[in-house]
């Protein structure tokens, strides 16, 4: 019988290969239920800690109440990605490799893109 526990999905960069993790380190397709770190902040503020607890992974439902999203900025994302997913560090190297592989081959494309975020950000 699965389990019916509602756990929060990991964000991953757009490079990433390997399966998303939940914020408690399970695969994805191992849970019974995955849902986003809004989501289940959601369901915590409209039913509380306690009642959401018994549909919802402690671990977590824990890590929403502290509030330890990764959020929109692209630095923490990544240090998240890269520190929190050791059981797959091999296929991590594969995909730096790759994406080392990828600017070496555009490496023109690859410096005006950066450039232009450049330049998007002063303006911002
Ligand atoms: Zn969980």
């Amino acid at each position: 019988m699965p389990e019916l526990l509602d756990h929060v999905s990991r964000i991953s960069p757009s490079w990433a290969t390997t399966l998303p993790l939940t914020e408690c380190g399970r695969r994805i397709d191992d849970t019974g239920s995955t849902i986003t770190f809004d989501e289940m902040a959601e369901k915590f503020k409209r039913q509380g800690k306690q009642r959401a607890g018994m549909s919802s992974c402690m671990t977590c439902i824990n890590r929403v109440s502290y509030g330890q999203e990764e959020g929109d900025d692209i630095v923490s994302r990544v240090s998240a990605y890269l520190t929190r997913t050791h059981r797959v560090w091999g296929e991590i190297a594969h995909e730096l490799e790759a994406i080392d592989a990828l600017v070496a081959a555009h490496r023109d494309e690859y410096d005006d893109l950066v450039a232009s975020v450049r330049t998007v950000t002063r303006i911002a």
